[in-house]
């Protein structure tokens, strides 16, 4: 028998986000047609969450009374995590990022991309955690996890060599390439540029020039603006420079990097680039699902489109009272979320 649902409502459609009364059919988890309405109940439809930048691996680090720099942190190989991450047993490691990527997907979210640390098992574990959910992870590998993955993914040009044979192999094997970029200073933007990235993260230092480069290049950015503030590497809203990447035209897209130390959630990520960075809340809700665009079908919603969208029912809180349900669900949704995830994905 053919699955079929038909969602009424107030429903933020196409790329431009435009909330419009309709009714949206599915059909075996693709959206068959898309039929406006006069009179829609009162339920907010929102496509799917796609957060651009996590480390999963490190939710077996969780708030792990660190609270040293960058480097004695993060950075490879010998930083706090990484020490961590060799240590834990394998089902742990599962276990863990399984139950960051259910948190997501209860959140409204549902897919990352990742850089997954640990080689080729390291890309298997994420792919057993994730196995099942209506998630779809775009990993992104290192140390030979590449070879098995969607992309490569370089921590910054400066930590690692031999990043130009890693490089060519990702491109001959036709690998996406990300790169951590900018995030304590400029000086390892222009060499990762110079490969010429899917996705560059960070950019939290990057120069006018260099963000006039990503944008006419049409190099997406991945920002995400608490980990900078945890991470002490910024401490004013003109870092990341998010209003001159809009300027320019850079494509923005917002992740929430290490799960030891930000929760890999998108509405808390929203509410804090509104309240910090004053950015158009149609701009910061779409850079939440801007990333979905690796997945090879996006999440916004369109006829022909597969169904990764959830509602929230704005009669069951506050939210009733909202004027503005776009700058609502930016602001203040995760606190009113009584809805449903459709998150009809094939996963991998
Ligand atoms: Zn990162």
């Amino acid at each position: 028998m053919k699955s079929s649902q038909v969602l009424s409502g107030q429903a933020l459609i196409g790329e431009e986000l435009e909330l419009r009364p309709v009714d949206i059919v599915i059909e075996e988890g693709r959206i068959t047609a898309i039929e406006e309405r006069l009179q829609s109940p009162p339920l907010w439809i929102c496509p799917a969450f796609f957060n651009a930048h996590t480390h999963l691996g490190d939710t077996i680090a969780m708030d792990c009374g660190a609270d040293g720099d960058l480097e004695s942190l993060v950075t490879p190989p010998d930083g706090l995590k990484h020490r961590l991450l060799a240590a834990v047993a394998r089902e742990d490691l599962v276990a863990g990022m399984r139950a960051s990527i259910s948190g997501m997907i209860r959140s409204g979210t549902c897919g990352c991309a990742d850089f997954r640390e640990g080689g080729r098992e390291g890309v298997l574990v994420l792919r057993e955690a994730a196995a099942g959910l209506s998630f779809q992870p775009v990993i992104f590998g290192r140390d030979g996890g590449d070879a098995i993955a969607d992309g490569l993914g370089i921590s910054s040009t400066r930590d690692i060599h031999g990043v130009e044979s890693q490089v060519r192999a990702a491109r001959n094997a036709g690998k996406k390439i990300a790169f951590h970029a900018g995030e304590q200073d400029s000086g390892d933007v222009d060499a990762a540029l110079a490969y010429e990235p899917d996705l560059l993260i960070h950019m939290t230092h990057a120069t006018r020039k260099q963000l006039k480069t990503c944008a006419e290049r049409g190099i997406p950015v991945a920002v995400c603006p608490r980990s900078n503030w945890v991470l002490g590497v910024t401490t004013s809203a003109r870092r990341p420079p998010l209003q001159t990447m809009l300027d320019l035209g850079c494509t923005i897209m917002l992740g929430t990097d290490n799960v030891m130390f930000v929760p890999p959630d998108m509405f808390s990520e929203m509410a804090f680039v509104s309240a910090v960075y004053h950015l158009d809340s149609k701009i910061i809700l779409r850079s939440a699902m801007e990333g979905s665009h690796f997945t090879g079908s996006p999440f916004f919603i369109r006829k022909g489109a597969r169904a990764a969208l959830f509602t929230v029912d704005p009669t069951q809180s506050g939210l009733v009272f909202s004027h503005d349900p776009v700058t609502s669900l930016v602001k203040r949704a995760q606190s009113g979320m009584r809805g449903n995830n459709v998150f009809n994905l094939k996963t991998q």
